[in-house]
Parts: structure tokens; C-alpha cells; sequence
């Protein structure tokens, strides 16, 4: 399995090439979401660990920007990207080989360790999710890892914003779960005054339905005064993956 796989045509963030750093066949992470589109999770675990050689890494990425120009490159893949101890060395590696920005979709569940944050904190975009307001529904919506609470996730989330100097996003699944939630959502997200809000809802095959762009839209006004981008309104520019199997593995419509 290559740790490198796409360009991927992303809403939020343009071109994308993925670099996985837990390429497994089968998801690690520290949440199995009710909405993940890839199968349940396997190995529900907080506990940081190294799934791929830097190696690999410096000559897959280094191969892919000979033959593609992506607008960012952004880790995420088979699970949650921060479970990989090696990111800080992945991120160093890759520095230099590209000017090219560096993101990372994360689940926030480990922000509020000291060592990701410093990690994090030498990419460019950070996109962290925050599905629900409280405990019993992030309980229903991500099955987290045991140790993992929503008050520790959320702190993580606030102490990653405040030390961040790139562009900070939130990401806000909503589905039938959280739909009422939308203005204690919106609430934290005020707290944590990120640079933007992605308000989506699962649109990829998975075990529960997209809610509509009405409600969704609806969802957006309570967001008013907040820097918001949807799903519904966002146009994917045009991506050609360089290996379509390797994008299949994390995306499953996409072959
Ligand atoms: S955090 Fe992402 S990869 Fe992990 S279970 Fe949730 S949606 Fe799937």
C-alpha cells in the first residue's frame, strides 16, 4: 500500500495530494464515527505508534510532485493521521522537498497532547473535526477511544487554536444525530474563533444519510458571524489521481 495517494478533488482545500502515515488495509484511529466512510474501525486506540518509514514517504511524495501539482498536501488516509509518532520527522521531510502547503485533517481527539500540538504547529492548515456539544452525543457519534472525552478533546481543540499560526479550520459533520445542536455548535465554535467553519454532511457512501441542502442551509444561519463554508455550495476543482486504486482504498466511490 503506497503512503501517497490522489491528487483528491477537495471541497475545502483544492487539490489535494493525501499522505497517509497509517496506510494499513484496514483503519486505525481513535473514533469509529457513525458516518465513516471507510469500514468500522478495526483497532480503536489512542496510543501513538509508527506505521511507515520516513523513507517511504520522502520517495513516494517525491515521486508524486514530479508528476502532479497539487494545491496543498494534506495528511489523513486509513484513520486518524495524529497516531503516527512520526509526523514531525514526515513533516521535516517533506519541507524539503516542496513549497508546497501542508495540511492535515485531524479528528481532535489527540490535540490536547503537548506533543502533537508542537507537531502541528509547523503546518499550514489545520482542519480539526467537532461533531458534538457534549459528552453523551460525541459518545454516540464518535465511539472514541477509551480516555478520550469530549471536555479533553475540546480543550484540545482551544489550546491548538491559540498556539497556531496558520490558517485554523473547524469541520462540522451534521447528520440526523446532531441537526438539533447546530447553535451550541455554534457556540463553541465562537469560543474557539477559528478561521473558518466547514459545515458538511456525509455526501459519500455510509451507514447513515446526508441531511438535505435545506437543512443544512438552515443549519449555516446559526453559524452567523463566523467565516462558514458548506459542502452544498463549495465547487471540488478538477483532480486527476495518479494511481486510482491507492484512492480507492480511502475513497470508496472514486474508482
Ligand atoms: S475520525 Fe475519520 S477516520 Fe476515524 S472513524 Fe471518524 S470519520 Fe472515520
Amino acid at each position: 500500500m503506497k503512503t501517497v495517494y490522489g491528487p483528491v478533488a477537495s471541497w475545502r482545500l483544492g487539490k489535494s495530494l493525501g499522505v497517509d502515515l497509517i496506510c494499513s488495509p484496514k483503519k486505525i484511529c481513535s473514533f469509529d464515527c457513525i458516518y465513516c466512510q471507510l469500514e468500522k474501525t478495526e483497532k480503536i486506540t489512542s496510543k501513538r505508534d509508527t506505521f511507515v518509514s520516513i523513507n517511504k514517504v520522502r520517495e513516494e511524495v517525491k515521486n508524486a510532485i514530479e508528476h502532479t501539482t497539487p494545491d496543498v498536501i494534506t495528511f489523513s488516509g486509513m484513520g486518524e493521521p495524529t497516531l503516527a509518532n512520526n509526523m514531525h520527522e514526515a513533516i521535516e521531510t517533506i519541507r524539503e522537498l516542496t513549497n508546497i502547503p501542508l495540511a492535515i485533517l485531524t479528528n481532535s481527539s489527540l490535540l490536547y497532547d503537548e506533543n502533537v500540538q508542537r507537531t502541528l504547529h509547523n503546518l499550514d492548515i489545520i482542519v480539526a473535526k467537532l461533531d458534538a456539544p457534549n459528552q453523551e452525543l460525541f459518545q454516540k457519534i464518535s465511539h472514541p477511544a477509551e480516555g478520550i472525552t469530549f471536555e479533553k478533546t475540546l480543550s484540545g481543540i482551544k489550546a491548538m487554536k491559540k498556539k497556531f499560526h496558520g490558517k485554523f479550520a473547524l469541520q462540522i459533520m451534521f447528520i440526523n444525530e446532531n441537526k438539533n445542536y447546530a447553535n451550541e455548535l455554534a457556540e463553541l465554535s465562537r469560543e474557539i474563533e477559528p478561521d473558518e467553519v466547514q459545515i458538511n454532511t456525509p455526501l459519500r457512501p455510509c451507514a447513515v444519510p446526508p441531511l438535505t441542502k435545506k437543512e443544512l442551509d438552515n443549519i449555516e444561519k446559526s453559524f452567523t458571524g463566523l467565516n462558514t463554508i458548506s459542502v452544498y455550495h463549495s465547487p471540488k476543482p478538477m483532480a486527476d489521481p495518479l494511481d486510482k486504486l491507492e484512492l480507492f482504498k480511502r475513497r470508496r466511490m472514486e474508482l
